[in-house]
Parts: structure tokens; C-alpha cells; sequence
């Protein structure tokens, strides 16, 4: 047994390698770029609808280099996962997140802070206890936060998202499955697992060209969550016919680029500010 797992060490650690020379990223870089503080959370209003006013935000991180060059999540998230760095990656994030927004969480009581996870955060049983000690008396409350889990990869262990999900819920934050549409499971299966909030995707919205034009697709999704309890969240909204048509289904929240691409924090905490409900 011992002998597969330490085969089993090697050859993840040979391809580890082999993927770090081909994309000229080694292991220490993203993790000397953590411990540097270079890995920054970017925010993206989240837009209620029909008042036109800010809701909260989704953390999206960006690699902010010395040199003032930022590069996107797609560069590296997927070899931080394959280095076990997406954890402590997260969790370092989750700390400038609470240190950036516990003023506007005090002063504005449902704004929402939404967070990305990796797949490895519910193999990892100590998620929860991380939210605890990172955001337990802290300016953000419990039901402030809302977690993101991706469909497009398959949850392999599905009891086990369920038992963190349960936990989550049991501690007041809102569990959002991101990407719906493009994925592996099935609204009924979200219900299940007592998923609060969907997030349509971006390749649905991009379906809506003419705010009179029916997309049978998202009025499915958006029907069969409201029936289920389950909020809703637009993504990737680009189009005053798209904000038209999802309004006209009664989607109330959104995100994209109509409204504001994710934004550093000072940027962010000015258009809070002329956006924050009144
Ligand atoms: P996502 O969670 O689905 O995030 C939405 C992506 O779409 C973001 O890309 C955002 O910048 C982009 N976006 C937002 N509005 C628009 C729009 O109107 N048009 C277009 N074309 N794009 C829009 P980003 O920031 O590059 O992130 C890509 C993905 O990387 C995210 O997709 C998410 O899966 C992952 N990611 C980002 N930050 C984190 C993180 O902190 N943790 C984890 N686990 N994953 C992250
Ligand atoms: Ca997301
Ligand atoms: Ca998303
Ligand atoms: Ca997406």
C-alpha cells in the first residue's frame, strides 16, 4: 500500500513538474507571490435590478506582480490546485477580504460578500472551521457571506459536500452553486443538497440578443429555481436587452460588465459608495 501511495506521490509530483516547466511556473513563485501579498482580491458589484443599486460583491483574486502587471485567475488557479496551494491561497485571500470590506459590511447590513471555493475545500473537512476563525467577530457577519462551489467539474463526493453544506448553513453563511448550465448536476440534485443561489451562466446570457426575444432555456432555470426556493444571480451581463430581459423574468440580481468589471478594492469602495442602497 505504502509503495502505490508513494508511486502514486511521485507521479503526481513528475507531472507537477512537467506542468510547472511548461507553463514557466514554478510552485514557489505563486507561493512566494502569497506569502508576498501579491495575490489580491478584485470585487465585482453584484447589481439588484430593478433600483439599479449595489447588493454586495464576488471576490475574484488577480496576481498583482511588482511591476504592476495583473494576471488573471486562468493563468494559475488550475496549478495551485494541482500544487495544494488553492487552500492556503483562499484563506489568505479570505483575510485581506474581511480586513478590505468590514467597513461597508458595518455600515451597510445586507451587503453580500461572495467567495470563490475550490473543489479541495470540501475534501478538506476544515473549511468551516477557517470561515470561523477568519470572520468570527469581525465586521462581516455570518449571513453577509455567501460561498461559490463551480459545477464544472463533478463533486465526486457528494455526501461529503452535503455534510459541509449543513455545516455552513448551520453557521448562518449561504452556499451559491456557480455556473449553472454548463455543469454536471441538475437543479433537483441542487435542491438536495440545500444550494441557496444559483449563478446562471454567461454562455445562457449571452443568449438573450433582443430583450423581447424569448430564451426558453434561462426561463426554465429561472422558473424551476424559483419553484425550489433558490436564488437567482445573472452572470456576465454585457447588454442593456439582457438586464432588460432577465428584469422582465424577475432575476432581480446581476453582474458583468454592463454595470463594472471586477475592480480593485479603492475603485470598488467608490462605486459603493455612489451605489450603496439609500
Ligand atoms: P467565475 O467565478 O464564473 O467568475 C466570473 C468571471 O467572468 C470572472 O473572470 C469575471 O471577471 C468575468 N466576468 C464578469 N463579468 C463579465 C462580463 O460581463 N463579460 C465577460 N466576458 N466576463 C465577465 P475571472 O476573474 O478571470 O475569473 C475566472 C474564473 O476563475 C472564475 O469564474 C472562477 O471560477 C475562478 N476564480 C477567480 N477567482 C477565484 C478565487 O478566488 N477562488 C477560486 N476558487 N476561483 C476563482
Ligand atoms: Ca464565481
Ligand atoms: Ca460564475
Ligand atoms: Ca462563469
Amino acid at each position: 500500500f505504502t509503495v502505490i501511495a508513494c508511486l502514486i506521490g511521485a507521479i503526481t509530483l513528475a507531472l507537477a513538474i512537467q506542468y510547472a516547466r511548461r507553463s514557466k511556473m514554478p510552485a514557489y513563485d505563486i507561493e512566494r507571490a502569497i506569502v508576498a501579498g501579491e495575490m489580491k482580491p478584485y470585487y465585482q458589484p453584484v447589481i439588484n435590478l430593478r433600483t439599479g443599486r449595489l447588493t454586495g460583491c464576488e471576490v475574484l483574486i488577480r496576481w498583482v506582480k511588482r511591476n504592476g502587471e495583473v494576471i488573471p485567475p486562468g493563468a494559475f488557479i488550475d496549478y495551485a490546485e494541482m500544487t495544494n496551494l488553492a487552500i492556503p491561497m483562499t484563506l489568505n485571500l479570505m483575510e485581506q477580504v474581511r480586513d478590505d470590506l468590514e467597513g461597508i459590511c458595518r455600515e451597510v447590513r445586507d451587503f453580500k460578500v461572495s467567495i470563490n471555493l475550490f473543489e479541495g475545500h470540501f475534501r478538506d473537512g476544515s473549511i468551516v472551521d477557517d470561515i470561523q476563525s477568519i470572520f468570527e467577530g469581525s465586521g462581516i457577519s455570518y449571513e453577509q457571506l455567501v460561498f461559490e462551489i463551480t459545477e464544472r467539474r463533478p463533486l465526486d463526493d457528494r455526501a461529503a459536500v452535503n455534510r459541509i453544506v449543513s455545516a455552513m448553513h448551520a453557521l448562518g453563511v449561504r452556499v451559491a452553486m456557480d455556473d449553472v448550465g454548463t455543469g454536471h448536476s441538475n437543479l433537483a440534485y441542487l435542491h438536495t443538497l440545500g444550494i441557496d443561489i444559483i449563478k446562471i451562466d454567461k454562455i445562457f446570457v449571452d443568449m438573450i440578443k433582443d430583450a423581447n426575444v424569448p430564451v426558453p432555456v434561462i426561463d426554465g432555470l429561472v422558473s424551476m429555481a424559483r419553484d425550489m426556493g433558490i436564488e437567482i444571480i445573472a452572470e456576465g451581463v454585457e447588454t442593456q436587452d439582457q438586464a432588460l430581459y432577465l428584469r422582465s423574468k424577475n432575476v432581480t440580481l446581476a453582474q458583468g460588465y454592463l454595470f463594472s468589471p471586477p475592480l480593485k478594492l479603492d475603485s470598488f469602495l467608490t462605486l459603493a459608495n455612489a451605489l450603496k442602497p439609500q
